[in-house]
């Protein structure tokens, strides 16, 4: 399991869920930020801390934002 922000994100950007997360596995994607699933430990304090609830629970996303699991693996793949 892992967590993975969505594109709820984009346009907002603070950067809060970064600032909160043990491991350092959140980085900026240019329109968005994402989670690296390898690294991240589902603490979920990033859940929290995202004033526009854009980070979801991998087995919790939301089927309109099924798009952003692949999003968050992808940048890390290339
Ligand atoms: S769930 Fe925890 S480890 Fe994973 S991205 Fe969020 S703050 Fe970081
Ligand atoms: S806290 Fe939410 S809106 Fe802010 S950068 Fe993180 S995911 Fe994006």
């Amino acid at each position: 399991m892992a967590y993975v922000i969505t594109s709820r994100c984009a346009g907002f950007k603070d950067g809060a869920c970064r600032e909160v997360c043990p491991c350092d596995c959140i980085y900026d994607a240019g329109e968005q930020f994402v989670i690296n699933p390898d690294d991240c430990i589902d603490c979920g304090a990033c859940v929290t801390a995202c004033p526009v609830e854009a980070i979801f629970a991998d087995i919790d996303l939301p089927a309109e934002h099924s798009a952003a699991l692949h999003f968050n693996r992808a940048f890390f793949e290339s």
